[in-house]
């Protein structure tokens, strides 16, 4: 095997290993993603579910509130009867004014109170559908992703060490000189030539140049861009 040939698989393997390391990069965090949904809808819930029992809480002080007040008001009223004065009517009258406005602010409060207590239930209740749905769908996401990154390790590591073959096929100059082609040319250190340009960058390949390559038993590359060039295959 030529060299250019061997440098053309190591391109092709090394593109490989990027899709794969981007790939990976990306799983884990959707699958993160995915579990925090599922956590956020379950506090969503929890949340609702404390507030129902707060409004419970604070409805059943209102009942109590309601009923010694309910109490007292007839209790005055019961005394209206009994007063000897203008005076001692009067100021009973505004107290049970007094008393009853109170009650009524403290029902109103109340249906307040329920009216969101109700909104609540119904949304924890559509919530919790969903949740079950969510959590089914999101379970077989984050499996199917987990496969799915294992798949890619498995392959990750035969090209790896597919990779390793080919470097022993190159020799130590080649490979830094690739080596550096592909970091300062994000990924691309081989390409085909397009006609008489490099395919990297678009130059013209020089006359000369383009007649080894089509030998193809130097090794070269775009004056340009640094790229190692090869003549394509011919197509059937
Ligand atoms: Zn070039």
């Amino acid at each position: 095997m030529n060299s250019t040939s061997s440098l053309v698989k190591l391109q092709d393997i090394d593109t490989q290993l990027l899709e794969i390391s981007e790939l990976l990069g990306d799983l884990p965090v959707k699958v993160d993603q995915l579990i925090k949904d599922e956590q956020q809808l379950k506090e969503n819930i929890g949340q609702r579910k404390n507030r129902i029992k707060e409004i419970d809480l604070e409805v059943s002080k209102k009942d109590l509130q309601v009923k010694s007040l309910t109490v007292k008001i007839d209790k005055l009223k019961d005394q209206l009867f009994l007063v000897k004065t203008n005076k001692q009517y009067d100021a009973l009258s505004q107290e049970i004014d007094y008393l009853k406005e109170e009650l009524d602010n403290i029902e109103l409060n109340e249906l307040e109170l329920i009216e969101e207590k109700d909104t609540l239930s119904t949304e924890s209740e559509e919530r919790e559908n969903n949740l079950e749905s969510l959590t089914e769908d999101l379970h077989k996401r984050k499996s199917n992703l987990e496969s799915l990154i294992e798949e890619s390790s498995v392959k990750k590591m035969n090209l790896e060490s597919d990779r390793s073959d080919i470097v022993k096929e190159l020799s130590g100059s080649v490979i830094s000189k690739y080596d550096r082609v592909f970091v300062a040319r994000n990924g691309l250190a081989v390409v085909e030539t397009l006609g008489t340009s490099c395919g990297g960058c678009g130059s013209i390949v020089p006359p000369q140049k383009i007649a080894e390559l089509k030998q193809g038993t130097t090794l070269q590359t775009c004056d340009v861009c640094s790229r190692f060039l090869y003549w394509p295959a011919k197509k059937d």
